[in-house]
């Protein structure tokens, strides 16, 4: 087994397409033409003849299923379907069936379990979400309930039974690190809405003992802020204090992730939202999405705000975005300073509606 080519097959050692549905693995760059039926239904159209219908059906927050829920998936498939489904990247799962019959025998199981399917075409494609508290130590707020929330609300953009002047896709993460996914047409990010608090005996353990080594030895709490907002100093004792600087600190937790004696007032846990990014190539091409609303409150079970907030970006793109144009193209055409009036949202030095420069991505290699 040391021969390269043996150690490539030690390390890929089952071909993948065994665990394919019969029709998929026959057809493998046959595939010619597609068809969309509603929202959440897709013919696949093969040059041998051979037909496939997706099913797309909306998942659940993080992704996260009962086995006895999966199992409830796995019957349907194997009753409507071709025995076979997938789980997509964004957190969908995609039923595959024979026949439009079956692929609607599919949609109405789905249905009669609770779930919804649509997410194709100029509709809500998906909301991503992070883990937050479910495994992660860094969160500030809960995403996958606020995107529970946000579900509630949109699943009529999902469906369909409300259209969209272009696909529509929103992430959620539960900080700022952005692990729910910062390149999506609405963005909301856990956010701490205010400078943080600690306790001046108990952060001592986490420095060094000694001031004369700062000049080699930067405490970790002061190493993670993003803006050099945290000082640290000598004290007439010779021990080491820190400080951190009210107009400098931007709220977003990085301190509290290393420090237990960070503090914060819950009450301040928000997010900030961002719109306008995408990863396609079309229209302006790849855009990160930019600041709207650098911090409302985020207020479980409902999140009232954050999602009147996403609703009314929704609103304003649908009554005002030309068909097919993504956020980030719309605000490309009428320019940010107008998003920000037609939202009724202020200016600040947080959110300035400045150009992002869009040369970035595969634009960078061909002439503009
Ligand atoms: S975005 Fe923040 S809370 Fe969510 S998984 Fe990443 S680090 Fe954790
Ligand atoms: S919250 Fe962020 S910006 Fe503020 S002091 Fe802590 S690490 Fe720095």
């Amino acid at each position: 087994m040391n021969a390269p080519a043996q150690r490539l097959k030690k390390v890929v050692p089952v071909p993948y397409t065994r665990y394919l549905p019969d029709v998929v693995r026959r057809n493998l760059g046959h595939w010619v033409d597609r068809k969309q039926h509603g929202a959440g239904i897709m013919e696949h159209i093969s040059d041998t003849g051979d037909h496939l219908f997706t099913v797309k059906v909306g998942g659940t927050p993080n992704v996260r299923f009962s086995t006895r829920t999966l199992r409830k998936f796995v019957d349907i498939a194997n009753e409507h379907g071709l025995h076979s489904l997938r789980f997509t990247r964004s957190g969908s799962i995609e039923i595959f069936a024979g026949d439009l019959a079956s692929a609607k025998r599919v949609q109405q199981a789905v249905e009669e379990i609770g779930f919804h399917v649509g997410g194709w075409g100029h509709t809500l494609w998906s909301i991503g979400s992070c883990t937050a508290y479910l495994t992660c130590t860094t969160a500030v707020i809960d995403a996958p309930s606020l995107t529970n929330a946000l579900y509630n609300r949109l699943v009529p953009y999902f469906t369909g039974e409300v259209e969209l002047p272009a696909k529509l896709r929103v992430n959620v993460g539960g900080c700022p690190t952005g692990c729910g996914g910062l390149v999506a047409d609405i963005v909301l990010t856990g956010h701490y809405g205010a400078v943080p608090g600690y306790d001046p005996e108990k952060i001592r353990l986490c420095l060094p003992a000694r001031a004369d080594v700062l000049d080699k030895v930067v405490p970790e709490v002061q190493m993670v802020c993003p803006v050099n907002a945290i000082r640290s100093f000598a004290k007439p004792d010779g021990s080491v204090g820190i400080e951190i600087i009210e107009k400098k600190c931007i709220g977003c937790g990085r301190c509290k992730d290393v420090c237990d004696h960070i503090t914060w007032d819950p009450a301040k846990s928000g997010v900030s939202v961002l719109i306008g990014g995408k990863s396609s190539n079309t229209g302006v091409g790849p855009t990160m999405a930019r600041v709207l609303v650098p911090w409302i409150p985020a207020r479980p079970p409902d999140y009232r705000e954050a999602v009147a907030v996403v609703q009314k970006i929704i609103d304003v793109w649908r009554a005002n975005a030309r068909p097919g144009e993504r956020v980030a193209d719309f605000i490309e055409r009428v320019g940010m300073p107008a998003v920000f009036d037609l939202l009724g949202v202020p200016a600040s030095r947080w959110n300035r509606p400045t150009a992002p420069d869009t040369g970035f991505g595969v634009r960078q290699f061909v002439a503009r």
